[in-house]
């Protein structure tokens, strides 16, 4: 069976669009409210949702590990939580040619980020980095009830850019399990890039082998290029 023709090429947010930072999160968790004991309580329940992403495919929010760390998300904390990770959210410089090079070939863009931060905070980086009109839709799976690699979230994703056969879609993603095998069960094809240090706790059962690897962004439009 041969493939149908690309219509959509969909993108993984972190560690994909944009790069890949080893960071420690308890120090967000740290800079957000200003203590350890605090930030401690923050850290292990938001670890308690990834192992559900993980283990589950639900999503959560980052209202959800407020309410079970049990500390008030205000509008101060939550400030200073997202000004600490700013610095790691830019977009790799190849980033807006690529997305502007799929366009320019009749394809539609999307984004499917597994994520607690609300959809504005990721708006914001998009309008900031310049990509925001070269974008047809994106899913953040804090507004939806599962995560990667459940084959719903792909399908909202899908739906998002208006593609109703994910044959005809291209996922592409830095982790093998979420991306690569959950966009793979879900029917679409695969494109890793294989930069990122993906915490062991977080890798999960790796069952899929990627259509291509790209080594820069830059490299993904040739892969599409050969797939027609
Ligand atoms: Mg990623």
């Amino acid at each position: 069976m041969t493939n149908p023709a690309v219509e959509a090429v969909l993108f993984d947010w972190g560690g994909t669009l944009t790069p890949w930072h080893t960071v420690d999160p308890l120090e967000a968790w740290l800079a957000a409210v200003g203590d350890a004991d605090r930030a401690r309580r923050l850290h292990a329940a938001e670890n308690g949702m990834w192992q559900r992403s993980r283990d589950e495919h639900r999503s959560a929010t980052l209202g959800e590990v407020f309410a079970a760390a049990g500390i008030d998300a205000t509008p101060e904390v939550l400030a200073a939580f997202h000004a600490w990770w700013e610095p790691h959210t830019f977009l790799d410089p190849d980033a807006p040619a690529v997305l502007a090079g799929l366009r320019a070939r009749g394809l539609k863009v999307g984004v499917l980020s597994n994520t607690i931060w609300p959809r504005s905070v990721h708006e914001q980086i998009f309008v900031r980095d310049e990509v925001a009109d070269l974008i047809d839709g994106a899913v953040y799976t804090s507004e939806i009830a599962w995560t990667k690699p459940h084959p719903r979230a792909f399908r909202a994703a899908l739906d998002a850019v208006g593609v109703a056969d994910p044959a005809a879609a291209v996922f592409v993603g830095d982790r093998p399990y979420d991306d690569v095998c959950g966009a793979k069960a879900a029917g679409l094809r695969a494109v890793l890039v294989p930069h990122s240090d993906i915490p062991a706790e977080q890798v999960g059962p790796i069952t899929a082998e990627p259509d291509a690897v790209v080594q820069r962004l830059a490299d993904l439009l040739d892969v599409v290029d050969r797939w027609g």
